[in-house]
Formats: C-alpha cells, structure tokens, sequence
C-alpha cells in the first residue's frame, strides 16, 4: 500500500495512466508475465527519481540519479524479473539498491527482498524512501561482490550493474535449484546471463542479448 505524505510524494491519475501507457509498450516490447507487468504499473517510479525528472520517469529509459549512477530502464527492470519467475515467497537477493525502484518491483511479486549498495548516499536515500512508499526490504551498505553469506541461500539473485565476469561468492550463495541473473561484460555492453544451479549443484548459464548498466566495482563508497 502506498502512503501518500505530502505533495512531493503525489502519485495522481496522470502518472497512473503515464504507467498504463509504459506497460502497453513493455508488451508491445516482449514483455508477457502479467504478474511483472502489474508490479511495473504498481510502482511509482517517479518517486524514484529527482523531482526534475518526473516528465521523463515513465519513458522507457535509464535515467541519472546520485553519485553517477542510474536507475534502469524499466523494460530491463520487467526483463530481469521476468526472467527470474519470481514467486510469491521467493527469498531475492540484489545486487545495487540504487534508487530502490527494482527492489520495490521484486516486492510487489512477493519476493522477501535482501538488498546491497556499495554508495552510502544511495543506500540511505533507498532507505529512507522506500518505508514512506510501503516497501520494506532488508538493506544493506555494502560490496555486492561478496554477497550476504550470513542470509544465503538464496532462491533467485539479480544484479543490477555490469559485471566484469560471473560473480563466483554469489553462484555458492545460491540455493539448488536457485536462479541468478547478471549482466556480464565490458563498460560499453553485457551479455544478460541466465544461470540455473540444478538440484546436484551443477550450474547451466544461457546468454539473453546485449545491454548496458552501469559497472559493477569492488568495495564500498
Ligand atoms: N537496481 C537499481 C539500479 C541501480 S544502477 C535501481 O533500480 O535503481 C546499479 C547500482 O549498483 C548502482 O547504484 C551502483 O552503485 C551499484 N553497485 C555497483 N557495484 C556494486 C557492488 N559491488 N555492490 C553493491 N552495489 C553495487
């Protein structure tokens, strides 16, 4: 449920029919998980991003937030969350809290959400937002790389920046049967990568086309 505290946290019938709008074209765009494409119209992403880019906040596009990051563009936010088959219940790990909006998406599926930021700044921003908005998941402050083995296992881990190559300590982090998504690569593009770990650990990658986050780094800002 959404708590609407001030003006400033507004979410009125136009942004409700800019979102319609924006899951018509993530349809249009391969889209078909009816449950992702409802969390996409749920969440408000323009509470998400500075107030000077509300006009933009429902094209489909990755857009600037603090400390030189972004929040992703919302057909790859619906990409990667389809592709998990995210269940209600499903514990989720992910790496890059960022502006907070994937997260607030897995929770609307029903995920049980475990968050990590390597950016201060980003990370309390997303935590103090997030609560206002009904959406609680478990922060953290910290390098992504390393995962949470305090919390592992995990059913499903998204990572939301490129990273260099298959982030290993989160491949153990996952559950048998557990899935991960990560886009691996270069700064100028990353292979979207499926992994599946089967029930007797073996793990099985699929490649899913071309994409460009911001790089996954190593230690905390
Ligand atoms: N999921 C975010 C996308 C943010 S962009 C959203 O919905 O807005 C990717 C984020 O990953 C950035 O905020 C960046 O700081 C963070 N990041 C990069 N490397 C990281 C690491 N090793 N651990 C944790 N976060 C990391």
């Amino acid at each position: 449920m959404i708590i609407l505290r001030d003006f400033c946290m507004e979410d009125s019938f136009l942004h409700k029919g800019l979102r319609r709008k924006l899951v018509e074209e993530l349809r249009e765009k391969g889209i078909t998980n009816t449950r992702v494409l409802n969390a996409i119209s749920s969440v408000p992403r323009h509470l998400f991003m500075d107030s000077g880019f509300v006009h933009f906040a429902y094209k489909d596009k990755a857009f600037p937030i603090a400390a030189n990051q972004t929040i992703s563009q919302p057909y790859t936010v619906a990409f990667q969350s389809q592709m998990l088959d995210i269940k209600s219940g499903d514990k989720v790990l992910e790496i890059g809290t960022g502006s907070g909006y994937q997260a607030a998406v897995l929770l609307e599926l029903g995920a049980k959400v475990f968050t990590i930021e390597r950016h201060k700044i980003l990370s309390v921003g997303a935590q103090t937002l997030l609560p206002k908005l009904g959406y609680r998941p478990r922060f953290f402050y910290g390098d992504g790389f390393k995962g949470l083995p305090t919390y592992a296992p995990f059913d499903k881990i998204i990572v939301t920046a490129g990273a260099p190559e298959m982030p290993e300590k989160l491949v153990e982090q996952l559950k048998p049967g557990g899935q991960m998504i990560v886009p691996i690569g270069g700064e100028d593009k990353q292979i979207m990568t499926h992994l599946k770990k089967h029930d007797d650990n073996q793990c099985e990658c699929s490649e899913h086309g071309a994409f460009l986050f911001v790089p996954m780094l190593k230690g905390k800002s």
